[in-house]
């Protein structure tokens, strides 16, 4: 592949092409899914970031401008370059300064730069300007005349800010030879821009704590001047993080520095949004998959040309262009969702460490329960280490009580997932005016459905998976195909009458929990619940209104919600992800469980949590009932080190699925054949684990097979990637994919 120089910042997008220059410009172009660039002439220099559409063996494709040279950089003289005549877009796509980020990636991820962009760039449709008119702050000697004229100077009066020129139709018939008239006279300005002028309303931070203050002040040290330094800011559930990262905005934005803020779900960011936009009185732009691609396409173009210079968003949003890039902040750093688990398989949160490098900001990664990748980076000083150990005001963290499930008698089950203390206290609770979080980690009716009499469970189909019953449709759903199928009246296998539903989920325990309480409010929030954003809004907001007396969900009530109604969480089961084949469950558990426990009495009233459970002794419910994070985390760590997992060592996933069930297996051995002289080289550095099937063994219709590289370090697992992709063909049938630094296990 070829090289690319690095030093492309000082091309600015905004290079307007300059027709009057006459040289010949030569421009490498990056064409999705082509691996290489390709070199083209264009008559005039274009700059970096700038659409183009070029000629490709005998069709038009349309690509992304790279790099641009003086001289012709192919020294081949039998190799014909192309011309082109212009650019697509009048506009660049993206800063120059992006492409360094996207460079990057691809040779991270081992992906083309083409793939790269592609994944970061929204389709951009040409963007609609309108003309706004306001008052010019030195009006002209002259005076308005006339009826129009001054009606036009009243509304203009009216409006704080500025108006569209068609707005202005109300002044008179006349209106737009008054208002030609008045911007001859000097007395109003006409900007054509994408937007109105923001309204600015005075910043408004909260005062903070000592213990906010120090690790504020940490932060504000990196921005004066602007530097580059990871923070690392562990502060419990409830300690106001959120508090920090505005006050630490409202302080990079004074600077005339942009900012970007990564959630990891996009159901975080409408209650992040109208805090943040009120907090720091200013407009922010959005950058998530929830949004429609005119409305992605609409903020990326905002915050190109430079209006809006805070983004917020889920993980894509680390590809945003950024004017002055001064201060990034990731929030719930340790969620698995900031990694993309299909394509271009990125980790928000890593990239933006590598863009904040780039750029030489700061970067704060919050949470209250770190990864142990960033955790043992802040502990061998790569990262500072800021902790806050108090909830804010008179909030204490919640009281936690553990019911081990094997010792609770069967008969004392109110139902068949609530033991009596839990019910008992969701009594309590909703009688003195409170509310109740339940999480049950699992979404349906049941899980599976078997037949008594022979045993037999009913599956997809297509995948490896048992069927999930969903009462709410009456019918079976597949959770990785989605596709859904009609009860069958008879087991499919003995014919015998009934199939019976086992392993609950959360519509389940909605179920019970209303047989329970008859006359409590109750509502479901999981995917199925919440199918989109409005959905989502609209439930959290009748929890917030009181309106709901108890919320039962998946993992989605677990995070971020900053409701002070809400003094109990249950958790009906902890054990369902403990038992997952993932080296991550203990930690997934332990941080899904302390963040569920955070939502519980954050307001005047204190908070309690039960956790229900079979494994009562596991650490990451013993260190949950001890609020002992970092308890948890060194044991946990210490098992990593011993076994070599992540964080100390990096670790690859490579899955090969096919339609054949034994090719997978058969190409995975050769390969595992293929690096054993790579792993006898590197001794203790270096080791292949499997291959093995993937716990999901057929996934829509492909059979699949996996093997785990783990090696000591960086370099070494870039080696043996390099290795793998120059040396070993597969056939076509077999789909291969690189995770590198795995999440997903299954
Ligand atoms: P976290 O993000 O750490 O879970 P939040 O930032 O959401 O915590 O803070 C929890 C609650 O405490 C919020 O309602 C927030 O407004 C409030 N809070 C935090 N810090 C302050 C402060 N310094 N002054 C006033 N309210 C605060
Ligand atoms: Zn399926």
């Amino acid at each position: 592949m070829t090289t690319l120089p690095m030093s492309l910042t000082t091309n600015t997008p905004f290079d307007a092409p300059e027709l009057s220059d006459v040289n010949e410009h030569f421009l490498d172009v990056i064409i999705h899914p082509l691996e290489r660039p390709y070199t083209y002439k264009g008559p005039f220099h274009i700059a970096p970031g700038f659409q183009v559409t070029v000629p490709l063996h005998g069709r038009k494709a349309t690509g992304y401008v790279v790099t641009t040279y003086l001289e012709n950089p192919c020294k081949d003289p039998k190799v014909t370059i192309r011309s082109i005549s212009k650019p697509d877009k009048s506009e660049s796509c993206f800063l120059a300064e992006q492409l360094t980020l996207f460079q990057w990636i691809s040779k991270y991820y081992h992906t083309p730069l083409s793939e790269v962009i592609d994944t970061a760039i929204p389709t951009l449709t040409p963007p609609k300007r309108e003309r706004w008119v306001s008052l010019s702050q030195d009006t002209g000697q002259e005076q308005p005349k006339g009826g129009v004229q001054l009606a036009i100077i009243e509304l203009l009066k009216e409006a704080t800010t500025e108006c569209t020129v068609q707005s202005l139709a109300g002044a008179g018939k006349s209106y737009i030879t008054a208002l030609k008239k008045l911007l001859e006279k000097g007395y109003v300005e006409i900007n054509e821009r994408l937007m109105s002028r923001q309204l600015l309303s005075v910043p408004r931070p909260a005062q903070l704590s000592l213990e906010q203050l120090q690790a504020l002040d940490a932060i504000l040290d990196s921005l004066t001047p602007c530097k580059n330094n990871t923070f690392l800011l562990h502060g419990i559930t409830g300690s106001g993080k959120t508090e920090i990262y505005i006050n630490a905005i409202i302080k990079a934005r004074k600077l005339g520095l942009g900012c970007l803020v990564l959630v990891p779900e996009i159901s975080l960011t409408p209650q992040l949004v109208s805090r943040l936009e009120e907090k720091i009185g200013e407009r922010i732009a959005l950058m998530h998959s929830g949004l429609t691609p005119s409305e992605r396409a609409h903020y990326w173009r905002l915050a190109l040309e430079g209006e809006l210079r805070v983004v917020l968003g889920a993980r894509s949003a680390v590809f945003s262009p950024i004017h002055n890039l001064g201060l990034i902040i990731v929030d719930e750093e340790h969620d698995s969702s900031f990694k993309q688990s299909d394509s271009l398989r990125y980790n928000g949160r890593d990239i933006a460490i590598v863009r904040a490098a780039l750029a030489q900001c700061p970067i704060v990664l919050g949470s209250a329960t770190p990864s142990l990748e960033s955790y043992l980076n802040a502990k061998r000083g790569k990262y500072t280490l800021l902790e806050i150990n108090q909830r804010h005001g008179t909030s204490k963290p919640p009281s936690l009580e553990c019911i081990d499930l094997t010792k609770h008698p069967r008969s004392k089950m109110q139902s068949q997932n609530i033991s009596l203390p839990l019910k008992e206290k969701i009594e309590q609770t909703i009688q003195n005016g409170n509310q109740v979080f339940l999480l049950f980690n699992r979404r349906g009716y049941a899980s599976f459905m078997i037949c008594d009499a022979c045993g037999y469970t009913l599956f997809c189909e297509h995948c490896e998976v048992s069927l999930t019953y969903h009462e709410s449709t009456s019918s079976l759903a597949c959770h990785y195909c989605n596709k859904s199928y009609q009860i069958p009246p008879r087991c499919p296998s003995c014919s015998a009458p009934r199939l019976q539903n086992r392993g609950a989920g959360t519509e389940k325990i909605h179920e019970e929990v209303g047989k329970l309480f008859p006359t409590a409010r109750i509502e479901r929030l999981d995917r199925d619940s919440a199918k989109n954003l409005e959905d989502y809004r609209s439930i959290l907001e009748r929890v917030k209104n009181k309106e709901v007396d108890i919320l039962v969900g998946t993992q989605m009530i677990a995070k971020g919600h900053d409701l002070p109604g809400v003094t109990l969480v249950g958790v009906v089961d902890c054990d369902v992800g403990l038992h997952m084949p993932d080296f991550r469950a203990a930690e997934k558990t332990f941080a899904l469980l302390t963040q569920a426990a955070g939502r519980a009495g954050r307001g005047i009233d204190p908070g309690h949590v039960i956790l229900q459970t079979r494994s009562p002794d596991h650490l990451s419910i013993v260190n949950t009932l001890k609020h002992n994070y970092s308890g948890f985390a060194e044991n946990e760590l210490k098992d990593r080190k011993d076994l070599g997992y992540p964080p100390y060592w990096r670790l690859m996933r490579i899955v090969a699925s096919s339609e054949n069930e034994e090719l997978p297996e058969q190409a995975l051995t050769l390969l595992t054949l293929n690096l054993a002289s790579l792993v006898d080289e590197n001794i203790g550095k270096l080791s292949v684990l499997g291959p093995s099937p993937a716990p999901i063994m057929r996934i829509k219709d492909r059979w699949r097979w996996h093997l785990l590289v783990k090696a000591e370090n960086v370099t070494l697992m870039q080696r043996v990637l390099y290795y793998i992709k120059s040396n070993w063909k597969t056939p076509k049938s077999l789909r291969i994919t690189y995770d590198i630094d795995a999440q997903e296990m299954l």
